[in-house]
């Protein structure tokens, strides 16, 4: 990996070599976070706007020489990344906007932005040999993690909260992975993963702790910047549990504007489920990622149900660095935001992904956004992930007799 200089720590700034540590830096437990550095020389000598432009490849392997893995490193089959940005404009209208875009990330292969990160994680897995990967999750980092584990044939191990969507514990279990079911929050599933990842040598992916999966995360960002021609947006609306996905875009966005590619620096607004809004809460006191202790997370958005964000270092810079926002929706206006954006884009969204809809609603309320700013919201998650919160947005609709003058009964009732 000679375009990879070191990794740095989140908290002290200690570098170390990227076969120096594996995790985290060793002088904060397990909190120092580390940000991989690159040498841009060398990126620039091997990739550029016109070698991508000629490139067919629509994953993210066709940013391959800006991601710290080995150039040589096989990659996982799936078609991960290369997913539609779609314009928005009734959207748009609706909020008295004139430029809207969704980034669609609920079709990647398991259906969430995790695909992104689970991709990086079986590769670097693979280069250090390991025979077995786990991870703390949610859900959708497992069902990312089990697919594509699946898809190059490495064993999973997965802990994620018993009280998980059911839809995603079928994706952990039907790709073929070990699950656990935690008796305990996410928090909880996570401390225990760090114990047992060391205990029996597993690679550990779990987000915030594994430094590499901020940057499958970030080719999001590269596809939005390329899919404009360039033309960076304005803001970028984020849904956020943990902090790795928002950090993972400010990551990709600053390895542009270090290359030249883009000519500024969007604004990124994290979008947090008021129950569950610890980095709100620490953005609007100031605080550092290393001051936040644990608070109470619940809320419908399982997705972004984190008491100590794992990424909150990066998490925070994200927003500091490019004057961005934090804001806190309401489970009702998350729920609220599903079909509104299923009806005005044809995206079907989870909960945390209809998140970042409900913060531009926000934002726009609170005139945080001017009506001519060039905007995309991260949609990161497929609806199917979980109708049973779905369902609460939309009435039960009729039974009908199969004849036609039921339905003509029907039709002159519903007009
Ligand atoms: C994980 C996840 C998020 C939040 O990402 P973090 O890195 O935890 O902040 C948002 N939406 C969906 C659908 C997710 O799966
Ligand atoms: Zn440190």
């Amino acid at each position: 990996m000679d375009h990879v200089i070191n990794l740095k720590c989140t908290i002290c700034g200690a570098e170390y070599g990227a076969n120096e540590v594996a995790y985290v830096c060793p002088k904060h437990g397990d909190d120092g976070n580390l940000d991989v550095q690159y040498d841009y020389d060398v990126i620039a000598s091997r990739i550029s706007r016109e070698s991508l432009a000629a490139n067919p490849d629509s994953t993210i392997w066709r940013y391959k020489p800006l991601i710290a893995v080995e150039p040589d490193s096989p990659v996982p089959p799936l078609h991960v990344g290369g997913t539609p940005l779609y314009t928005a404009p009734r959207l748009a209208a609706l909020l008295g906007l004139k430029h809207v875009w969704v980034k669609d990330d609920g079709v990647n292969p398991t259906a969430s932005f995790k695909d992104r990160a689970s991709a990086i994680a079986v590769v670097k897995a693979r280069e250090v040999g390991a025979e077995i990967i786990t991870t703390a999750s949610t859900g959708n980092a497992a069902a990312a993690m089990a697919g594509l584990a699946a898809s190059i044939g490495l064993p999973a191990v997965i802990f994620v909260p018993k009280t998980a969507p059911p839809a995603k514990i079928a994706q952990h279990l039907i790709y073929g992975a070990r699950v656990l079911l935690v008796d305990g929050t996410y928090d909880m599933a996570v401390e225990l993963t760090l114990q047992v990842a060391k205990e029996f040598g597993w690679y550990n992916r779990s987000t915030g702790y594994n430094p590499y999966m901020t940057e499958g995360k970030k080719t999001a960002a590269l596809e939005i910047c390329e899919q404009l021609g360039w033309q960076a947006p304005d803001r970028i609306f984020v849904p956020v549990g943990d902090g790795c996905i928002i950090g993972g875009i400010h990551k990709g966005l600053k390895d542009l504007m270090a290359l030249g590619w883009i000519d500024h620096m969007p604004k990124i607004m994290g979008i947090q489920a008021a129950g569950s809004s610890a980095l709100v809460d620490a953005w609007e006191r100031g605080l550092q990622g290393w001051e936040m202790t644990p608070q109470p997370a619940e809320t419908i958005a399982d997705s972004i149900s984190a008491g100590l964000p794992r990424d909150r270092n990066k998490a925070l810079a994200a927003v500091r660095e490019t004057a961005g926002s934090y804001l806190r929706v309401s489970d009702q206006e998350i729920l609220n935001a599903i079909p509104v954006v299923a009806r005005n884009t044809g995206v079907f969204s989870e909960p945390a992904a209809a998140t970042a809809y409900a913060g531009l609603v926000k934002a726009v309320e609170q005139g945080l956004v001017a009506s001519d700013e060039r905007i995309v919201v991260l949609l990161t998650g497929s609806g199917l992930k979980d109708i049973r919160s779905a369902m609460q947005t939309v009435s039960t609709p009729p039974i009908v007799a199969p004849n036609l003058e039921a339905v003509k009964a029907v039709m002159s009732q519903q007009a």
